[in-house]
This record gives structure tokens, sequence and C-alpha cells, in this order.
């Protein structure tokens, strides 16, 4: 028989804890952790970022404060977990094409350059180019 319960969210993750009229005292989770990370709060962390949004940006009413993700846990996630991971990725990248291009005879660049988007003003310049 339970006699007490705790409950309490991290971001995203419910977590409970119950004990019984023996003290027996049981755990439980609704989202994995990885480095005492819930998953699913990673998960929708990433997926802003990934998807070029902020979290100020995507901050509504009826996604972020429901799911109690905060700034602090946001910025956090990114420093810690999808920075590297993004800078890892662009190494890899850059490995694979210099790998490309260095049994090549000749390469041709060719490059554009964006500085707005659609409704916004133009506060970053992204230029690319492509060989
Ligand atoms: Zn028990």
């Amino acid at each position: 028989m339970v006699i007490d319960q705790k409950r309490k969210t991290i971001g995203s993750m419910l977590s409970v804890e119950l004990t019984c009229n023996d003290e027996h005292v049981t755990h439980w989770d609704s989202h994995p952790t990885i480095k005492r990370k819930p998953v699913g709060n990673l998960l929708l962390e990433a997926s802003i970022l990934f998807t070029g949004n902020s979290f100020a940006r995507v901050k509504s009413p009826s996604l972020m404060s429901k799911l109690t993700v905060n700034n602090n846990m946001f910025y956090d996630t990114q420093q810690r977990f999808l920075f590297p991971i993004l800078n890892e990725k662009w190494e890899n990248e850059q490995q694979m094409v210099q790998q490309q291009i260095a049994v090549k005879d000749d390469v041709n660049l060719n490059g554009e350059g964006c500085c707005d988007s659609h409704g916004h003003n133009a506060k970053y310049h992204t230029y690319y180019t492509d060989g």
C-alpha cells in the first residue's frame, strides 16, 4: 500500500517517487535519461535548434509553458549537447569535402549569399560555396 507519493517535473519529464507502508521506495520517470538529462527534453530542445529556431521564438503558452522547459535548461542543453554535436558534424563534413576535392585536378567553386529571410531583418549573413 502506497503511503507517500512525490511528484516533480524536470522540463517535460514527470518523476514519481512512491513509498509503501513497509518503507520501500520506488522511482518512475516518464523519460529515459542520458547523463542525468531527460531524453525527451533533449529531443525537444534539439528540435528547436535544428529547425533553425530559437527558444524565444518557439516559446508559446500552448507548448513550452506546459512542458516547463525554461531558458536556462535550453541554453545549457545547447552548450553541453547540441553545439558539440553540430561542431563534430561540421568538422566531419569539412573532412569529407577536403577528401573529395583532393583527388580532383580542377575545382570550380560557386557561391551564393543570403542576408535576409522572409519577414525578418538582416541580422545574419550566410554565404556558402559549392564545388
Ligand atoms: Zn513495500
